[in-house]
């Protein structure tokens, strides 16, 4: 299905060949339709906004864009990052009426002389971009939203916790909650990002992050994925990482600045993605139901995957096509917290 590059425009030698690996099945089908563009020579960053671009608009993708379930209030908002490197980066947070979050953030970088704009700052801004606004709630999560009110079970595969609308997700959270703000735990709502990771034909890098943020979270709640270093990190230096997962935990430890800090260290993209894992298992001590996953990728074009949990599925378009593929390992793979996402068309090319 997917072709080699012409002939007539080899390609630079020396240079890794191009790739793009993305959290997730449901990244597959961007992956698929993206990979001949890259092929032909379109930037890792043109390519990387292409593949969450579609996840943000299919609405069978219930943690990304349209489709993405909304916060406890029933209002959907967006965060999404861009990275090429450390002086080239963009994201937005909190977005409510713009659907192309990931090409907003695209824009922060490429039109302004800031990283990240939030809440209706960052609605307004898309809208002097022109771009359309649009109301984010679809008809099936505003029906899970009203289920998850009532303590009904949501229907998402993992959506097998006992636990409805309470008080913050911990005890120690609990404590301090004021009266009339619920939101949901994790254990109820598993929750994925879309990131995505490429290298271009030139060799360059790039890296995107977009996401509807956690099922039914505190409203004003806004978790890793549109921090740069967080959820997303580049340095054309040594290479890119991307998270998914419980965005607190990944936050706790800048968990993709220090994969790639890791990897600009001589660490292999496992070793990195391993280290990144055992400091959150030390700190936080995840719950058999929390995940964390990454992938990284290093400047040469070795990539690897690792998860807490099963169930992390890594979408990678490379010369052969486009599969999905297990995560190199799982530090726990008795505990399974997500399973392949609904949306999955059905694997690889
Ligand atoms: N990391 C995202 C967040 O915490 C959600 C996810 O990747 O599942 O907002």
């Amino acid at each position: 299905m997917l072709q080699m590059q012409s002939a007539k425009e080899p390609r630079v030698p020396d240079h890794p060949p191009p790739l793009i690996v993305a959290t997730w099945s449901f990244s597959a089908r961007g992956c698929r339709k993206a990979f001949p563009d890259l092929l032909s020579g379109s930037s890792a960053l043109e390519v990387v906004c292409g593949v969450a671009r579609e996840a943000e608009a299919d609405p069978s993708v219930d943690s990304v864009g349209f489709g993405g379930l909304p916060d406890a209030t029933g209002r959907v908002t967006l965060d999404a990052a861009v990275m090429v490197a450390p002086e080239r980066c963009g994201s937005v947070c909190a977005v409510s009426r713009h659907l192309f979050v990931t090409d907003l953030a695209r824009r922060v970088m490429e039109r302004t002389s800031h990283v990240m704009l939030a809440g209706e700052g960052a609605d307004a801004f898309a809208d002097a971009m022109d771009m359309p606004s649009t109301d984010l709630l679809s008809p099936a999560a505003a029906q899970a939203w009203q289920r998850w009110r009532v303590g009904e079970p949501i229907g998402r595969p993992m959506d097998a916790g006992p636990t409805t609308g309470q008080l913050f997700a911990t005890p120690a959270s609990a404590a301090h909650a004021p009266a009339g703000f619920r939101h949901a735990t994790e254990r109820e709502t598993p929750h994925d990002t879309i990131g995505v990771l490429a290298i271009d034909r030139a060799g360059s890098l790039a890296g995107a992050c977009s996401t509807s943020g956690l099922p039914f979270k505190l409203a004003g709640r806004v978790g890793d994925s549109p921090i740069i270093g967080h959820g997303l990190y580049v340095d054309p230096e040594a290479g890119g990482a991307v998270a998914t997962g419980t965005g607190e935990m990944v936050m706790g430890v800048n968990g993709t600045f220090l994969a790639v800090e890791c990897m600009r260290r001589g660490a292999t993209p496992g070793e990195a993605v391993h280290e990144v894992l055992t400091r959150i298992e030390r700190r936080f001590r995840p719950q058999t139901h929390q995940q964390v996953a990454l992938i990284a990728l290093s400047r040469t074009g070795e990539w690897s995957a690792g998860a807490l949990r099963s169930g992390f599925i890594v979408s990678c378009a490379q010369g052969s096509g486009t599969e999905l593929l297990q995560p190199q390992f799982v530090m726990h793979p008795e505990d399974v917290v997500d399973g392949p996402h609904p949306a999955d068309a059905g694997g690889g090319s």
